[in-house]
């Protein structure tokens, strides 16, 4: 019997409108390849990129980068998973807004017990990468107890699992969000202090809540409309993490200018060559589901969807419109 997949993908870059349902056959996985039943998938802004052809990828393209479900067959030579294991991912190649898929087993993990599918859709791209952010990229010298960060759109859905990350390793998150809403949303979830970057300067702010001394790094993943801006709240010797591109591609630099604002560092992570093997991706999972099971961190998941929904999904997360989490029920 062959079995099939409701699967969406886009034959062409664009709006929401060109998500597509279609139904498509799923086979056997090869070697080193499981295929996964999914509960639930994980929405993400990077599903947005690749949907507009902002981040290039061979057309037609399935999209989705994230999800959860239980094994339901394992090709040779996997040795970490087994049919019937609850387990989840954050992948590429994409093509998780579907029921089900072949994908290779080594971006694949077990999902514990206690942390139920839909979280574990939600949480997997988002909080490996907040993972990497937070324990991963720091300034030199690293990031101990009582330094302060900021973290811009902070009430999203890597924002508010970083807010109490932050929280459980003693920082003072400092958060930005687009309402007064979001960032009590933020502060409710461990920052310290929140600015509504749409009505208040968040580099004078920045600069008031630390007398004056700048933070040690910011993470920013909103790009066009902060990366400059974000330069100018880091201490000397800081480090400007560019993690996205919501607002648009950060324009191309003058160097000279982390010399004049103080020996500043800057990178442009991605969390695909942080799980780029089986051992680093199981590494990361761990500490993630430490912090979700001991609850130092829970996973808010605001917007649920059916899969055929996914087109509003899209609206509302480019509108703005999105809090925590969105996960799409196939
Ligand atoms: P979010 O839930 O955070 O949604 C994006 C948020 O960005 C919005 O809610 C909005 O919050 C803010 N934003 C600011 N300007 C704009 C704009 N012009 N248009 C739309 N949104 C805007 O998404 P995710 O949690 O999925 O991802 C957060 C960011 O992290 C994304 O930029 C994503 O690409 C990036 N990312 C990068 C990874 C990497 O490894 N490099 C991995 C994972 C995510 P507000 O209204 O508060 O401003």
């Amino acid at each position: 019997m062959t079995l099939s997949s409701r699967t969406v993908r886009i034959d062409a870059f664009g709006g929401p409108e060109n998500l597509k349902l279609v139904e498509l056959p799923v086979g056997e996985p090869g070697p080193g390849e499981i295929r996964i039943r999914h509960h639930a998938v994980g929405l993400n802004f990077i599903d947005v990129y690749q949907r507009t052809g902002l981040y290039p990828n061979a057309l037609p393209l399935a999209l989705g980068m994230e999800g959860a479900g239980v094994v339901e067959a394992v090709g040779e030579g996997v040795g970490h998973l087994a049919v019937g294991d609850r387990a989840a991912y954050a992948s590429m190649p994409p093509g998780s807004y579907c029921e089900r898929r072949v994908m290779p087993a080594r971006c694949v993990v077990r999902l514990p017990e206690a942390i139920p599918f839909e979280t574990g859709a939600a949480m997997m791209l988002k909080g490996l990468t907040v993972q990497y952010l937070l324990r991963q990229t720091q300034p030199q010298g690293g990031l101990q107890a009582g330094d302060a960060i900021l973290f811009h759109a902070a009430a999203g859905g890597v924002g508010l699992i970083a807010c109490q990350w932050a929280r459980a390793m003693g920082l003072q998150l400092i958060a930005t969000a687009g309402s007064d809403a979001k960032c009590q949303l933020a502060l409710e979830h461990g920052a310290s202090h929140a600015i509504n970057y749409r009505t208040e300067d968040f580099v004078a702010r920045v600069k008031a809540i630390t007398s004056g001394r700048g933070v040690k790094a910011v993470y920013d993943s909103v790009g066009a409309d902060t990366f400059m801006r974000s330069l100018d709240c880091l201490q000397p010797f800081g480090l400007l993490a560019s993690y996205g591109n919501a607002s648009g591609k950060v324009s191309p630099v003058d160097i000279g200018l982390l010399a004049a604002k103080g020996s500043l560092y800057v990178t442009r992570p991605t969390l695909f060559t942080h799980i780029a093997t089986l051992e680093r991706t199981q590494a990361m999972a761990d500490d993630l589901f430490s912090m979700v099971t001991t609850g130092a961190v829970s996973v808010r998941i605001d917007q649920r969807y059916p899969l055929d929904q996914v087109a509003q999904a899209h609206r509302d997360l480019e509108a703005r419109a999105t809090t925590g989490c969105s996960v799409l029920l196939p």
